[in-house]
């Protein structure tokens, strides 16, 4: 281990995002020197605003966050349960559907607010004496060579350690400093998020509908999220929607909104109104050509940026981070120098193998959803008929969603 020193580490994690303090967090009872830079204020870290985002989390994101001492922190009425899915092509009323009662789980899983992870990952890092997390600490150039990685910060200070991680969002900049090629897929849309409370309960059912320009997802939320009403009649909405119409719905006059979204989903969830802001979201998708360099390792968004419209950008950032940090333990148990490239190029070969098919899964259903030929239409359709009689297919998705135990 590094020598005690105020500028050098054993690891130095660039970015206080949920992905970089899982990974802190996950290491944080081996002793190892962390060093978290970030360039939001530790205010903002210990109550970040609200973004809109409500996070689907899977069965195995729980049971980690549960043992990483993330999950006491959630406030108990900010976790909303999903018991069912269902997939909507256009104005038909068949849907493909996913039910928790084929699982043997109460939920195929659990919406949680963006803010409150990142709040809950902060102050289960905070406590930690061998972890530093330097606030409003903007890292300029990122340098590695045979024996150490090298930081320079804005303030002018050098830090060093054996390995350097990468946390810093999926517009990375230290990963471009590092020469690690990014494959990225603008899909020349946004994604607009909002919340949303509603006549008709929602039955803790999330729904997805790909209507001819916009994909609306409609995730079922507990009440009291900002304004208590009555049961089962508040929901996170998702809309993505093209580039050139993005401005104009964010701007849209409340009434219009509100006529907008209850129109679409036809008279599923009954009268619809807007509560608090909208926010806006650029959909551009990244995937590094590798996440590991000579003593650097990628993990989070900067290693795998995601598409939303499969919700697993923040599940796999927590995997990853957790495949990584299982690497780093065993080679501490061997004596091995974890910054070595055998450890991380376990890592990023593991990584690959589970978030390949994901990835361009995801992407390839973004492109057959916003192509609105009549034959894709008509073949869109009749892809849910297909998909919802294939047993194999639901189990697929159902097991990402509740997990290994399913
Ligand atoms: C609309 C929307 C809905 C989503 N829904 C879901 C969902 O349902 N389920 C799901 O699993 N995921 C979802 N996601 C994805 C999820 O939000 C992200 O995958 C996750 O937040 C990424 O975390 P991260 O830590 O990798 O990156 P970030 O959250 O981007 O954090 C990066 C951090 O690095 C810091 N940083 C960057 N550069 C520097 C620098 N040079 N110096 C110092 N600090 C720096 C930043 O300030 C930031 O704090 C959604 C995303 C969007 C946009």
């Amino acid at each position: 281990m590094a020598k005690k020193s105020t500028n050098s580490y054993d690891v130095i994690v660039i970015g206080a995002g949920p992905a970089g303090l899982s990974f802190a967090r996950d290491l944080a009872d081996t002793g190892l020197r962390i060093c978290i830079l970030e360039k939001q204020p530790a205010s903002v870290l210990a109550a970040p605003p609200l973004d809109g985002r409500d996070i689907a989390l899977t069965h195995d994101s729980m049971a980690l966050m549960r043992e990483l001492g993330m999950w006491e922190h959630l406030p108990k009425d900010e976790i909303s349960p999903i018991r069912a899915a269902r997939v909507f092509s256009s104005e038909s009323s068949y849907f493909l559907g996913f039910d928790s009662a084929h699982t043997g789980k109460k939920a195929l899983g659990c919406l949680v607010p963006n803010n409150q992870i990142r709040r809950a990952s902060y102050l289960a890092v905070k406590k930690w004496r061998n972890v530093t997390i330097r606030d409003k600490t903007e890292v300029k150039k990122v340098s590695t060579d045979e024996a150490r990685g090298t930081v320079a910060l804005s303030s002018g200070e050098v830090l060093t350690a054996p390995l350097i991680v990468a946390a810093d969002s999926r517009f990375s900049a230290s990963r471009a400093q590092m020469g690690v090629p990014v494959t990225t897929k603008d899909f020349g849309r946004w994604a607009i998020v909002c919340r949303m409370t509603h006549e008709k309960a929602h039955g803790e059912i999330a729904q997805e509908c790909f209507f001819d320009a916009w994909t609306l997802a409609i995730l079922p939320l507990q009440n009291m999220v900002i304004t208590p009403v009555q049961e089962n009649r508040q929901s996170s909405i998702v809309i993505t929607l093209p580039t050139s119409e993005a401005e104009a719905v964010m701007k849209m006059p409340l009434d219009a909104f509100n006529k907008r979204i209850e129109q679409s989903l036809g008279d599923r969830l009954g009268k619809m109104r807007l509560i608090g802001e909208r926010y806006s979201y650029p959909l551009v998708a990244v995937y590094a050509s590798t996440f590991a360099a000579q003593r650097y390792a990628l993990i989070g968004d900067a290693a795998v940026g995601m598409h939303p419209v499969t919700a697993h950008g923040y599940n796999l950032g927590l995997a990853g981070a957790h495949r990584l940090a299982t690497e780093i333990r065993k080679a501490l148990s061997l004596g091995i120098d974890i910054g070595d490239s055998t450890v991380l190029d376990a890592y990023a070969r593991d990584h690959r193998r589970a978030s390949a098919f994901l990835y361009y899964g995801t992407n390839a259903l973004v492109n057959v959803y916003t192509d609105n030929r009549p034959a894709v239409l008509a073949l869109r359709a009749l892809g849910l008929r297909i998909a919802d009689k294939l047993p194999p297919f639901k189990k697929y998705v159902t097991k990402q969603l509740t997990g290994k135990a399913a």
